[in-house]
């Protein structure tokens, strides 16, 4: 049930009756906006919480049950790691997708999880009531507080002990979720489900149809959907509720509304935070992402098994980069950075004649001038954080490193993400990493990193790197030195990385292995930086919340508040758009689109059976839909998401912008704000015409 909000400040707030294309709403706010809004997006059903509770969690991703059976479906890009992990160089079911016929043949995985959502809690006054009393600023209240700290890890506390409580349930998972910096919190507890078997996944060359040259881009042809089954004490699980696939589609101008766990989208930032993305963030991220594709491919020719071993890793960092390439384009045309700032003057100006907003002002100061003293270590920072991905070597030791520091302390003092309620997920890295590691390619991974680390300004200098590579005068002794490191340690071995994730500092010490020294002497650094960064985050969660009251009084409507990973709902019709002057894209596209695309070469290699298909008798391909654009309101995260028609039949599930779109996680354009989905009667099609699935199509299209 939903505890509704006590927001007095929203109270008075009226829903604008516009068309909403932007918004990722909260359930409570689909509450607010009221049934006679929903009606006006154009749904004759309600959307209450139960049906909203049929959008559930999957790892990155959304998903939702489409069977009274437990039957769920998500993209194929969300499944990729049950494929892998039922594949056999006999049989890679990545390529050739895989079918169960019977209940006998789908194979279950070892580590999906499902998190279907049970209740949703407005948590706020509990936040706020164990905050300690504010200690009065010497400097004014946009400097930092004696209290910025104690109010963060109070902020962690509650979350911790709210998480605890919650999870004494069997088989539920609770996340905690702050918005608008702090305006208000939320928790939400999910009923967790960990066995999941796999029924239907296209091969690549459908659900990847394009592959990286088609991502983010428009016109589209993938068949990017992947049905698994929830299974509960051994039956299949039976949802609360669960969409139908219709039968008729959707068609332009069709009202839609998607539902899913949006991650992060970034436009409740001031124009200068958002400077800071667009001037260091993302050229960073293409640099460094453009560098890594460069050694991955260039081993991947040399050698099959580095090809096969960094696949997912390559396409995952390819993602990343043009990600970051459509978001810096977006900022330029988009005008982003003109458009937040002139949005902000009218806020401070509204601010400054209200006594009750007058503290906005000073919160806005706050932030900005945070916002410069964050800028003053960026690149060190930014390298510290980047230790998370990319080279093994980095990785591994700092993972079992981190591990055996956290595990000294009693589990509540703990950091989120390290407690035992988090080591299932943690330990199941090991395996499923081992698999995507190569010796060749970490390597020289490993030295790229380096070499950035000592390149970085002299006030900025990472004292570990410092101590192990500071006599490496040459590329050659950097190089030479950091094969030294790896070859002397234990750590690339599966089973012995298992033992030291459970070793306390001084067995880890004992060891003497330099690489596991190097990284203990990091972790220490990135503690020193996690530290700092609780201070600031105590000083957003003073000063944020202060700023967006004002943001909203002025908007004088709700204001849906940026993506946290929490369950959305966005309303959208579907609708074509125009790229640039001169071009109108349509919003769908079919089977004749694909054909044509087909070369036979990857990433445009239709399997034989498709094309043959399309072929067959009283089939007219330009008939089959396959994809569709909306002008919803979407993100990362949002992969997989069901959308929903207005009698809440499933007609597409989610699984990409457009190019000239990346950009909206800083602002919503109606122009080009288009959402790609996988159109459900493509896979329809597949299973009746392709694969002779009737028991399952049956299935699916049952009615309620
Ligand atoms: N492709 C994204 C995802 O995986 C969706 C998006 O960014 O629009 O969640």
């Amino acid at each position: 049930m939903i505890r509704t909000l006590r927001l007095s400040w929203l109270v008075s707030v009226v829903a604008s009756l516009a068309l909403a294309g932007e918004g990722k709403w909260t359930p409570q706010q689909v509450q607010q906006l009221g049934a006679a809004w929903v009606k006006q997006q154009g749904f004759t059903i309600p959307l209450d919480e139960k049906l909203l509770s049929n959008a559930v969690q999957l790892p990155g991703c959304s998903g939702s049950f489409v069977s009274k059976q437990g039957l769920l479906i998500t993209n194929h890009h969300c499944i990729v790691s049950i494929l892998q992990e039922h594949s056999t160089p006999q049989q890679n079911l990545v390529k050739d997708g895989y079918l169960a016929r019977t209940s006998a043949d789908e194979k279950a995985s070892k580590s999906y999880r499902i998190q279907v959502p049970r209740r949703f809690l407005d948590v706020t006054k509990d936040v706020l009531d164990a905050l300690p009393p504010p200690t009065p600023s010497p400097q004014g209240a946009s400097s930092p507080n004696l209290d910025d700290l104690q109010r963060y890890k109070s902020v962690e506390a509650t979350q911790k002990k709210l998480v605890a409580d919650c999870e004494k349930k069997p088989n539920t998972r609770c996340t905690f979720a702050a918005f608008d910096g702090g305006l208000f919190f939320t928790l939400t507890e999910f009923l967790e489900l960990t066995d999941v078997r796999l029924v239907f996944a296209p091969p690549s060359s459908v659900g990847d149809y394009g592959g990286e040259i088609d991502n983010w881009m428009w016109p589209r042809h993938s068949g990017d959907f992947a049905l698994v089954r929830a299974y509960q004490d051994g039956k299949p699980f039976e949802p609360g509720a669960f969409f139908p696939l219709s039968t008729q589609g959707v068609k332009e101008n069709d009202a839609v509304a998607i539902l899913g766990y949006p991650g992060v989208s970034f436009r409740a930032q001031l124009a200068d935070e958002m400077a800071e993305r667009e001037a260091r963030w993302y050229p960073n991220v293409r640099a460094l992402t453009a560098e890594w594709q460069a050694i991955i491919e260039e081993e991947g020719k040399r050698s099959p098994d580095a090809l096969i071993a960094t696949a997912d890793d390559l396409r995952s960092i390819l993602n990343t980069k043009k990600n970051a390439e459509g978001q810096l384009a977006g900022f330029a045309r988009g005008k982003i950075l003109e458009k937040q700032r002139a949005a902000e003057e009218k806020v401070k100006v509204f601010a400054a004649k209200k006594v009750e907003f007058a503290p906005a002002l000073e919160a806005h100061a706050g932030l900005t001038a945070l916002n410069t003293e964050r800028i003053q270590t960026w690149d060190r920072d930014f390298l510290l954080d980047w230790t998370g991905r990319g080279a093994r070597a980095l990785q591994w030791p700092l993972l079992v490193s981190r591990r055996s520091v956290e595990a000294q302390r009693p589990d509540v003092e703990r950091e989120p993400g390290w407690q035992e309620r988090d080591l299932p997920r943690l330990r199941e890295r090991h395996e499923r990493d081992q698999k995507r590691y190569h010796p060749a390619v970490d390597q020289r991974l490993f030295v790229s990193w380096v070499k950035r680390a000592l390149a970085l300004p002299k006030d900025q200098r990472i004292a570990a790197v410092d101590a192990v590579f500071g006599a490496a005068k040459d590329d050659a002794a950097i190089v030479k030195k950091c094969s030294e490191l790896a070859a002397a340690s234990k750590l690339f071995d599966l089973e012995t990385r298992k033992k030291a994730f459970d070793e306390t500092p001084a067995q880890l010490t004992a060891r003497a292995d330099p690489l596991l020294n190097f990284a203990l002497a990091l972790d220490t650094e990135r503690r020193a930086l996690r530290d700092r960064r609780e201070m600031q985050s105590g000083r957003v969660l003073r000063l944020r919340p202060v700023w967006r009251r004002a943001v909203i009084a002025e908007a004088g409507k709700l204001v849906a508040p940026d993506a946290n990973s929490t369950l959305r709902v966005t309303f959208g019709r579907v609708r074509g758009y125009s790229p640039k002057e001169a071009v109108q894209m349509a919003a769908t596209t079919s089977l004749a689109g694909a054909l044509a695309k087909h070369t036979g070469e990857e990433p445009f290699d239709l399997p034989k059976k498709i094309v043959d298909a399309a072929a067959g008798k009283g089939v007219v391909p330009a008939k089959v839909p396959v994809d569709f654009l909306a002008d919803c309101d979407t993100t990362g995260g949002n992969s997989g998401s069901p959308v929903i028609d207005a009698k809440g039949k499933l007609v597409g599930v989610n699984f990409d912008r457009v190019w000239e779109n990346v950009a909206n996680d800083f602002g919503y354009n109606p122009e080009v704000a288009r959402n790609v989905s996988a159109d459900v009667r493509y896979l329809l099609w597949i299973l009746t015409t392709v694969e002779d699935a009737k028991p399952l199509v049956a299935e699916l299209t049952a009615a309620k």
